[in-house]
């Protein structure tokens, strides 16, 4: 008989950024792990593409067109999800951008420092609001896990924004992990290695950047979104009730070598 474990029927996960990248990865494992799944980007080709193809995997799954740097946006969205779906489990909140310039620190405009915080800290702030709000509302505990990135322990030159974003991910984990455990609701956040994506397009497309990192990736490979599915079933099953508060690398090795 298979181990039921990870049976994620009748559970409903948010997934903000889930129209592409690692959010995609999140979406299409649990939903193939029987959950419903709502996924949230701005893009509206990318939400519809991404939508179908959450759909021939569960039929329920749906797309909304959501800024999650817009609280008021973020609050209706929420509100459609739990009119659709009638409840909230998991939230996921992926969303992000990266750092937008390539200038020294000393150079950033105050554009170039909220623009990232508007999107990486403000949009994961008022997504999270709104779904702990709703998970404390129906007493039954429920998932968090935010997406961190190597740069919130390691440096990330001309990356400063970004990294404090991500930085905050860790923190923003360790004080709901505490926070929420009275309500069965855990916290963890995931730090992903480099992996291919929309995001690390440009990077990727150099050279030089390929040369110098792959050989520092003991897998000798890039991560895939694939490589992030397992850990959202997992964390959004009820096998993992009781881990909380962690920070999970999966990153090939990257950052032991
Ligand atoms: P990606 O493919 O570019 O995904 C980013 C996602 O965020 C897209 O779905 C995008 O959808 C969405 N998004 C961006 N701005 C948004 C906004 N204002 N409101 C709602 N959705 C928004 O890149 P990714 O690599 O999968 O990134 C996902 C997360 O992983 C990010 O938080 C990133 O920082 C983190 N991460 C990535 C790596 C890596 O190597 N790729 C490493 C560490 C951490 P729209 O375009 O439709 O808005």
């Amino acid at each position: 008989m298979a181990y039921d474990g990870f049976d994620l029927s009748g559970k409903v996960a948010v997934v903000t950024g889930g129209n592409g990248g690692i959010g995609l990865g999140f979406a299409r494992a649990v939903a193939a792990a029987g959950a419903d799944v709502s996924i949230w980007g701005t893009n509206a080709d990318k939400n519809a593409a991404a939508e179908a193809e959450l759909q021939a995997i569960n039929p329920s799954a749906s797309a909304i067109k959501c800024d999650v740097s817009d609280e008021a946006a973020v609050e209706a969205s929420m509100a459609s999800v739990i009119e659709r779906y009638g409840r909230l489990d998991a939230c996921f909140p992926n969303a992000g951008i990266g750092t937008q310039n390539g200038k020294p620190f000393f150079e950033h405009s105050n554009e170039d420092w909220f623009s990232v915080m508007d999107v990486n800290l403000n949009g994961v702030f008022y997504t999270l609001r709104a779904a702990t709000r709703q998970m404390v509302k129906q007493g039954e505990g429920g998932t968090l896990v935010m997406t961190s990135s190597g740069t919130a322990i390691q440096g990330a030159p001309k990356g400063q924004a970004y990294a404090a974003t991500k930085g905050a991910m860790v923190s923003m984990t360790l004080a709901l992990a505490t926070e929420m455990a009275r309500y069965k609701i855990t916290a963890n956040a995931i730090i992903p290695g480099w992996v291919e994506t929309a995001m690390t397009e440009g990077a990727f497309s150099r050279e030089k950047f390929v040369n110098a990192v792959i050989p520092r990736i003991p897998m000798r490979r890039w991560g895939t979104p694939e490589d992030f599915g397992a850990i959202a079933v997992y964390l959004m099953s009820d096998s993992s009730r009781w881990h909380t508060g962690d920070i999970i690398k999966i990153d090939g090795g990257f950052s032991i070598f």
